[in-house]
């Protein structure tokens, strides 16, 4: 109703926990089976009255006995056997075992969902060595709107209404091909990072608004005077700081005295203090191709990155942000950041790329 989750999106995926990539919703039947594996393990070994009264009124029972209940739920997975060792009392040791049933289920459920065809593509990524998971993650604690981010996910799970998606998933006789007129088929990939037609105007607002977000940080890092609102920032070609020893360029071309083609990084912080010179560029590429376009970036602005080194004799950095179109990020990006500004948070950036992600997607029609 309120389109928090989207229909076809992942079950399984809604009771993993936020930080693994779920939705974070308590499973009301692992709850409950949780509760009575404990409870039996309590009453067999708690040397009391009460709950020895309890245990001798439950075994009279013919079926749905917490004895008989624990016994079968335990058989769902494996259980390791909990002694009463002298150490723990019997409700820390249920404890303990309710502990282990619960994990177990979460692997199991994790299981399930990598193991779809369609749905497990996004967590198949997600487990590549080169992917930060637990920075990826984070944008799923920060409080997104519950619609936003129901697409987000649904759009994760490959399963929003696309044209390759209606065609090869539903079996219908249409058009695969993508309806912004390009000849490529319709996935959410290609709408979310590889469509032509949307590279002109979608993913450039889309990137400057992440790379305004830098720059702005950076002023502020500067004390330069600008908007108390990152979105509301406007970067200008040139600006310096207050003791004028701090330059900040954006999008803006660097002359030098041999012909170098790539000689625009997004921005470039020049500080005379210290001698240095940092090249920022940032990109929001397919999911699966963010180590790609960290490589690319580097050897992009070598020659630019050597050239300022001889020109201004200042020890330069160039600077790849990259950010998958659907959040995920690589390993050594939160570095990164850092290097680029003190107050600039990898969570902000994901947030923002996805959040223009979820325009892109909005603005196909019928999607
Ligand atoms: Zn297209």
């Amino acid at each position: 109703m309120h389109k928090m989750l989207h229909p076809k999106a992942d079950v399984e995926r809604l009771y993993i926990p936020r930080k693994d990539g779920g939705r974070g919703l308590i499973d009301v039947e692992t709850a409950f089976k949780t509760a009575t594996i404990g409870l039996d393990y309590y009453l067999k070994h708690k040397e009391e009255q009460y709950p020895k009264q309890v245990l001798e009124h439950e075994r009279s029972k013919a079926k749905n006995s917490i004895s008989k209940n624990a016994t079968k739920f335990k058989r769902e997975v494996t259980m390791p056997e909990i002694e009463n060792g002298e150490d723990k009392s019997a409700s820390e040791n249920a404890k303990a075992l309710k502990h282990v049933f619960k994990s177990k289920m979460k692997s199991m459920k994790e299981e399930k969902w990598k193991n779809k065809a369609l749905h497990g593509q996004y967590p198949k990524i997600l487990e590549k060595p080169h992917v930060d998971t637990v920075t990826t993650n984070k944008w799923l604690s920060s409080n997104l709107k519950g619609e936003t981010e129901g697409l987000l996910v649904a759009v994760q799970d490959q399963a929003i209404n696309t044209r390759n998606y209606q065609k090869v998933i539903c079996g219908q006789q249409v058009e695969s091909k993508c309806r912004m007129r390009s000849q490529h088929e319709e996935t959410v990939d290609h709408i979310v990072s590889g469509c032509e037609v949307l590279a002109k105007t979608e993913y450039i607002s889309r990137h400057n608004n992440a790379a305004a977000y830098l720059h702005w940080s950076i002023c502020k890092d500067h004390d330069i005077e600008i908007t108390d609102k990152w979105y509301e920032h406007e970067p200008e070609t040139v600006m310096h700081n207050k003791d004028n020893n701090i330059t900040i360029m954006w999008d803006m071309p660097v002359n030098t005295d041999r012909t170098i083609t790539a000689n625009r990084p997004d921005i470039i912080v020049k500080d005379s203090v210290n001698s240095t010179c940092k090249l920022i560029d940032m990109t929001v590429p397919s999911d699966r191709n963010i180590a790609l376009k960290e490589a690319e970036i580097k050897s992009k602005y070598k020659d630019l990155e050597l050239e300022i080194q001889r020109m201004w004799h200042m020890k330069t950095v160039v600077i790849p942000v990259v950010v998958g179109a659907l959040g995920t990020v690589k390993k050594g990006m939160v570095e990164n950041i850092k290097k680029v500004s003190e107050r600039a948070t990898m969570t902000e950036i994901q947030k923002i790329c996805m959040l223009g992600s979820a325009r892109i997607l909005r603005k196909v029609p019928s999607v």
